[in-house]
């Protein structure tokens, strides 16, 4: 599924299947997980993507050829982060999710919504056993800055999700199992996203840009809307965070000081590093996190990106090919 320009549909194409270069593999794509990028992607939010583009950066596969790391036939994981230079002050501080000329899988290069993909095998994961293939996809955007973003929060034990898709509802899990209490801020109504957090261990859920039923210590926003910035801040206890897991968001409203003073932190998380994708890959299971997935078939991709853009999916959606 082939993307020509921002803001139109993806296109059904017969490509050629792509050639692996050096130090890459060739994947027989299982599955591929959506996320909330492919949407800004599409919808030109993220303006500067390779045209055409085949997005997709959550990638299941089975080896055909190529690399060294991997055998023929071996599931591997693709992630966001497609490649580094290994060289800047980023890459050489253990910072490369912020590499001044990092590529993204499904963005700089070709994704995962194809039948077959290539990938830099230093920036591919092995999946951990006990996951098919379906419900190992969303672990590895959802789930990998997700964890990061959950990170950022420290130890705080009070935790509100704002925006409980894909990303919340494992980080909800994480959380948990960590012992910390988890809040769900949700569009005011959605009752089903209100359910889903429940039933997934949160002790409340309910209305985003409402009152919280107490202070929280951290607050992760997952949604992508600038509103929220203050509403969760005016959330957060003294001392506490709110970190925005999204790569884009609409604009954050002018705010007073008093929101952020008394050591309130604002801060972002971008992309991920290998080392998160390793740590999380391993702590997932001993979770246990339980992805929930939608599964739609590939050359239906369009519907299920536009199930996404209406908030309609519980948990994650995966295309199969
Ligand atoms: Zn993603
Ligand atoms: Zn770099």
């Amino acid at each position: 599924m082939v993307l020509d320009a921002p803001r139109s549909a993806l296109r059904a194409a017969d490509l050629p299947a792509p050639e692996p270069g050096p130090g890459d593999v060739l994947l027989e794509v299982a599955a591929c997980g959506i996320c909330r990028t492919d949407l800004h992607v599409v919808d030109g939010e993220l303006d500067r993507p390779k045209l055409p583009l085949v997005p997709g950066h959550q990638i299941v596969g089975r080896l055909v050829e190529g690399g060294e790391r991997f055998g023929a036939g071996d599931r591997v994981g693709v992630p966001w982060l497609g490649w580094t230079c290994g060289e800047c002050r980023y890459c050489r501080s253990g910072r490369e999710n912020l590499c001044d000329r990092a590529r993204f899988t499904g963005y700089d290069r070709d994704g995962g919504f194809a039948r077959f993909a290539v990938a830099d095998e230093r920036f591919c994961f092995a999946l951990p056993d006990g996951y098919p293939d379906l419900q190992a996809a969303p672990l590895l955007c959802a789930g990998l800055i997700g964890y990061r973003t959950l990170r950022m929060a420290g130890d705080a034990e009070r935790v509100g999700l704002y925006g409980f898709g894909a990303a919340a509802h494992i980080v909800c899990q994480v959380a948990r199992h960590q012992g910390r209490r988890v809040f769900a801020f949700t569009r005011a109504g959605d009752a089903d996203s209100q359910e889903f957090a429940l039933e997934l261990g949160a002790e409340w859920a309910g209305d985003a840009l409402g009152p919280p039923p107490e202070e929280l210590d951290a607050a992760l926003i997952f949604a992508p809307a600038g509103e929220l910035v203050p509403a969760a801040l005016k959330a957060v206890a003294k001392g506490g965070s709110v970190v925005c897991g999204g790569i884009h968001m609409s604009d954050i409203p002018s705010l007073p000081y008093e929101l952020l003073w008394g050591e309130r932190t604002l801060r972002s998380v971008a992309n991920l590093t290998r080392a998160d994708g390793e740590e999380f890959l391993e702590f997932a299971p001993q979770v246990p996190v339980r992805t929930q997935v939608e599964t739609h078939p590939l050359d239906q991709a369009n519907e299920a990106l536009e199930r996404l853009r209406k908030g309609r999916i519980r948990g994650a959606a995966v295309v199969v090919p």
